[in-house]
């Protein structure tokens, strides 16, 4: 079968490797789409930097290079191996794609996202979703319901990932937040957080055609940080009071920092944005008002059911930022999306 392998920084390769066998309690799954992530970028450009350290075996994996990436992918049960009823087969699916420790405090809670040795299939596993075929455990199924097709499986990752950011910050009823950064996280969250409930989500995106696509969406309070008087304007935009709450889908010191002092007393600042770079941050700002700051990575099972629901219902809109490209279009697509061109790119596999 076909398939992107990652042979190390800048060394993207499309091979012919053979097709994968589902073991006990595994299933085959012929894949429809995969998305490619940010974090694949961090892998192809700067691995050193990227979290997984490809020099060694994977500690939970066990998974060396090269390496088939794609860990947001949906696709049709083809085979199942023992201990797996043949009723799987013809189910399409999207995949919860992390593998935890299995024994530390994270992994005992069942939150395997936030074990600290955590990975993902198409990240350091045996394959990933940038292949014809793939192999996981049955137990990392979400069966797509039948208005759910595997273009929008294959984004349930992505906005799973929003899902849980905007969760992790309490009860957001009636409330006002502010997004900063409108990439395909920045769109999550604005989709996730209006269906929580809050009522008034700011976006700041400095990128003039993700604030259209966002316009494009419906979004309404958009908010562009490079303007002279940016400070005012957000100001003016949320209607003068801090947030509630604020969402970091930016990896951006300096946005963060500018931020920082609009949340309110108590208010929760959630980092979701994986940072390339250290920043200065005085603590001071944390310290006055009890704000606090707050973590998230990956997501929960029913972060997944959720969305997937959410989806079904038709609550999510695709329009103008996800476009899909064939196998042979990963690496170029790679480079596109390092220099701002698109913004959520779909492989798809068969084509
Ligand atoms: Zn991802
Ligand atoms: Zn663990």
């Amino acid at each position: 079968m076909r398939a992107i392998r990652f042979h190390g920084k800048h060394d993207l390769r499309l091979e012919e490797v053979p097709e994968p066998t589902p073991g006990a309690g595994q299933v085959k799954l012929r894949i429809g789409y995969a998305g490619i992530c940010g974090s694949d970028l961090h892998t192809y450009y700067s691995p050193e930097h990227s979290g997984t350290d490809y020099t060694v075996p994977h500690p939970v994996t066990g998974a060396e290079l090269p390496q088939i990436l794609g860990h947001e992918f949906a696709g049709e049960v083809v085979d199942v191996g023992s201990g797996v009823s043949a009723e799987r087969i013809g189910q399409r699916v999207a995949v919860w794609p992390i593998y935890g420790c299995g024994h530390c405090f994270a992994c005992d809670g069942g939150t395997d996202n936030a074990c600290i040795d955590a990975t993902f299939h198409g990240v350091a596993s045996d394959g990933g979703g940038f292949s014809e075929f793939t192999v996981v455990p049955e137990s990392q199924l979400h069966v797509l319901p039948a208005k759910v097709d595997l273009k929008l499986g294959a984004l349930v990752e992505p906005m799973a990932v929003a899902w849980h950011a905007a969760r992790a910050a309490g009860d957001l009823r009636d409330r006002s937040v502010l997004v900063i950064g409108g990439g395909p996280i920045g769109i999550g969250l604005w989709h996730a957080l209006r269906l929580q409930g809050a009522a008034q989500v700011v976006v700041s995106e400095p990128s003039a055609g993700r604030r259209d696509v966002l316009a494009g969406l419906g979004a309404e309070l958009l908010h562009d940080p490079f303007t002279p008087d940016a400070a005012d304007e957000l100001g003016r935009i949320a209607g003068g009071g801090p947030f509630d709450a604020i969402f970091d889908a930016a990896g951006s010191g300096p946005a963060l920092n500018n931020a920082l002092p609009r949340l309110r007393p108590l208010g929760t600042l959630v980092v979701v944005a994986l940072h390339e770079k250290a920043f200065d941050f005085d603590p001071t700002v944390l310290v006055l008002g009890e704000r606090r700051v707050l973590g998230v990575h990956g997501y929960t099972h029913e972060d997944y059911d959720q969305v997937i629901d959410a989806m079904s219902a038709g609550h999510y809109r695709t329009d103008g930022w996800v476009e899909t490209a064939p196998l042979t279009a990963v690496e170029s697509s790679i480079h596109g999306l390092r220099n701002g061109d698109g913004s959520k790119i779909l492989i798809e596999v068969a084509r």
